[in-house]
């Protein structure tokens, strides 16, 4: 039997209150993941200095965009994807993975056309961003009852799972510890890694970028 491989996933904090708890339920599994932060919310104190604990505990901490509110391929000018991009890797600072994890917003997890500019895309590139998507949402922000279900089914059906989760109220915290529980129970490999099939740029080149994910610019708006 192949072991199928997970990676955990922490986006749309940090969250004071939740980030630190969500830390905790971790450390008692020794499971690190990557905490897909945004830049606006650093702004307050109290939740930088939770990217600060998490990345003394060795969890990855990357850019989820500045301000997390229209995706980059919604919006195509260069400017507005330099100052999402940048206006969060400059909060982030110190803690950000060496390899400047990226993970773009992609408006309750869809993947598309949305996802991207070409202007965005160009900038990951040139800046050598390691930008990565998903394979596994199960909705915990939105399905409070079914999203562990949902979970565990995606990760039975495949090989290496990358799982979207929320450090934010309201999200995954209730479940989490009966998440990573029944994860265990199927023997899976918790990795912090990132497969090339979620991996869109690294190093300075495109490694596996659906066409899908680039705005046309050339479709009417
Ligand atoms: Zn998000």
């Amino acid at each position: 039997m192949t072991i199928r491989r997970v990676t955990l996933t922490f986006d749309n904090g940090p969250t004071p209150g939740i980030t630190e708890r969500v830390l905790e339920i971790l450390e008692r599994r020794r499971i690190r993941s990557t905490f897909f932060v945004i830049g606006r919310k650093l702004d307050d104190p109290a939740a930088a200095d939770l990217i600060r604990r998490a990345h003394a505990a060795g969890h990855w901490i990357g850019n989820h965009t500045l301000s997390h509110t229209v995706a980059l391929g919604d919006r195509p000018e260069h400017d507005y994807a330099v100052s999402e991009i940048e206006g969060a890797q400059q909060r982030i600072g110190s803690f950000a993975h060496a390899e400047k994890l990226f993970r773009p917003y992609g408006n309750s997890g869809r993947l598309g056309p949305h996802l991207l500019s070409r202007p965005a895309l160009d900038h990951l590139l040139a800046q050598k961003y390691w930008t990565i998507t998903w394979n596994n949402v199960p909705g915990d922000w939105k399905d409070p009852d079914g999203w562990v279900e949902s979970c565990i089914a995606l990760v039975s059906g495949g090989s290496w799972s990358v799982v979207v989760l929320h450090d934010i109220e309201g999200a995954c915290l209730a479940r989490l510890p009966e998440l990573l529980r029944r994860l265990e129970d199927l023997g899976v490999g918790f990795e912090q890694d990132f497969p090339d099939s979620v991996t869109l740029t690294r190093k300075g080149k495109i490694v596996c970028l659906p066409q899908g994910y680039l705005t046309d610019e050339s479709r009417p708006r």
